[in-house]
């Protein structure tokens, strides 16, 4: 059983703070400004560029994609990190739709967040010739699937609602329909267990800031399953993804399985905070995380509606339904969510009406989950987000 007081030891959270948004932004890990210290003086200031051989820079997306594959059910040699997500989403749609050729159209859900689909869109323009997306309710999916479908795109925990799509289904009711699957993980990758081999996903991708707690511009990562790894040709053919980077040759000669995936140079320091950030899964088990996000879910759903009468269940009242957060709606719900951050319970708030909470057991426990329902029933009772600076928007919701 995990221990979540030690799990807890490894994050530096300011005193006071019930930081419910750890599903965004993850909060810092303590070892990670000793390593990242460490490899700024010891391997970049002291080693310059044999830092490249001499420190295993090289080496290090593959081996931190590694380590979040033993959390998605990948086996090892088949994640790779770098860029962001929205890139990798990119990355997997060109690759997918290109190992599926004559199926012209990506299928997504209408929920999935926008960048996903905003990508989707581009590359599709980009093909031309009838490629497209398109977009159906969450629970239309399955049956839009059709002889011309060459990608399902879908993100399995929806950002808004929390909902969550039975990935295994899915991926075979795509197969059957002939097409291949790209898996969004954003909200999924350290939040619950996650099974991409054993449900048969082609690619899945997610970011590593949310809950693997990587710090803003984390890198994100890409699965290829095994069965595509020789097959794909990638489209942001760069540089460190070809077989012999540095014999510079003129024509680009994709490089082994999912080495190919790799664009350009890694964010080293950023890598580093992610392995650091890793850390605390070697005694953190995710099954263990689940029930315990279960929990403590499921009591702060309970206090809220207990005492908040004003706000609606935004999110599947069955948490086997649901991933690792909770949202309520409320037409104020912007002043409300800044009402409650004045008070130091950290939420966060997705347009037009959503009230959103994230709960990660690492760092999270019953203690906090009271707090914030008593925060936010005092609240609504008072009336206390009515004021104009609660209402004032910031650049970041
Ligand atoms: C957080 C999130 C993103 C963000 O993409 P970046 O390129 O890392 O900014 C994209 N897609 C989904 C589903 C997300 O939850």
């Amino acid at each position: 059983m995990t221990d979540f007081a030690a799990t807890r030891a490894h994050f530096a959270i300011p005193e006071g703070l019930i930081y419910l948004d750890g599903n965004s932004l993850g909060p810092l890990p303590v070892a990670a400004a000793a390593r990242v210290g460490a490899v700024m003086r010891a391997e970049w200031g002291a080693r310059l560029i044999g830092g490249w051989n001499e420190a295993g820079w090289m080496d290090l997306p593959a081996r931190v994609g590694d380590r979040i594959g033993r959390l998605i059910g990948a086996p090892a040699g088949s994640v790779m990190t770098g860029d962001t997500l929205s890139i990798k989403v990119w990355q997997a749609l060109a690759a997918a739709l290109d190992l599926n050729p004559g199926r012209r159209v990506i299928l997504s859900d209408s929920g999935n967040f926008p960048s996903d689909l905003y990508m989707a869109g581009g590359l599709a323009r980009l093909l031309g010739e009838g490629f497209r997306l398109v977009t159906v309710a969450p629970e239309a999916v399955a049956g839009a699937l059709s002889a011309e479908t060459g990608v399902l795109l879908l993100t399995e925990v929806d950002y808004r609602t929390g909902r969550l799509h039975d990935m295994a289904a899915l991926t075979a009711a795509a197969h059957e329909a002939g097409a291949l699957t790209v898996w969004d993980l954003a909200h999924s990758a350290g939040a619950l267990p996650v099974d991409v081999a054993g449900a048969g996903a082609d690619f899945a991708v997610g970011c590593t800031y949310k809950y693997l707690n990587s710090g803003p511009g984390g890198p994100a990562f890409i699965y290829v399953a095994r069965r595509w790894a020789e097959a794909v040709r990638p489209a942001l053919a760069g540089w460190l993804g070809h077989e012999a980077p540095f014999a510079f040759e003129p024509d680009y000669r994709p490089g082994r399985g999912i080495e190919r995936m790799r664009v350009g140079t890694p964010p080293i320091l950023q890598l580093a905070t992610l392995d650091a950030a890793l850390d605390v899964w070697e005694i953190a088990d995710i099954g263990d995380v689940r029930a315990r996000s279960i929990e403590l879910s499921q009591a702060f759903i309970a206090a809220v509606e207990a005492r908040c009468p004003g706000l609606a269940l935004a999110s599947p009242r069955d948490p086997r339904a649901r991933g690792s957060q909770v949202s309520f709606r409320h037409p104020e719900g912007y002043a409300i969510m800044q009402a409650l951050i004045a008070r130091g319970v950290i939420g966060d708030f997705r347009a037009p009406d959503i009230l959103r909470f994230g709960f990660t057991p690492l760092f999270i426990g019953m203690a906090e989950v009271k707090g914030a329902a008593a925060a936010l029933a005092e609240v609504m009772a008072t009336g206390a987000w009515d004021r104009p600076e609660f209402r004032a928007r910031s650049r970041v919701t």
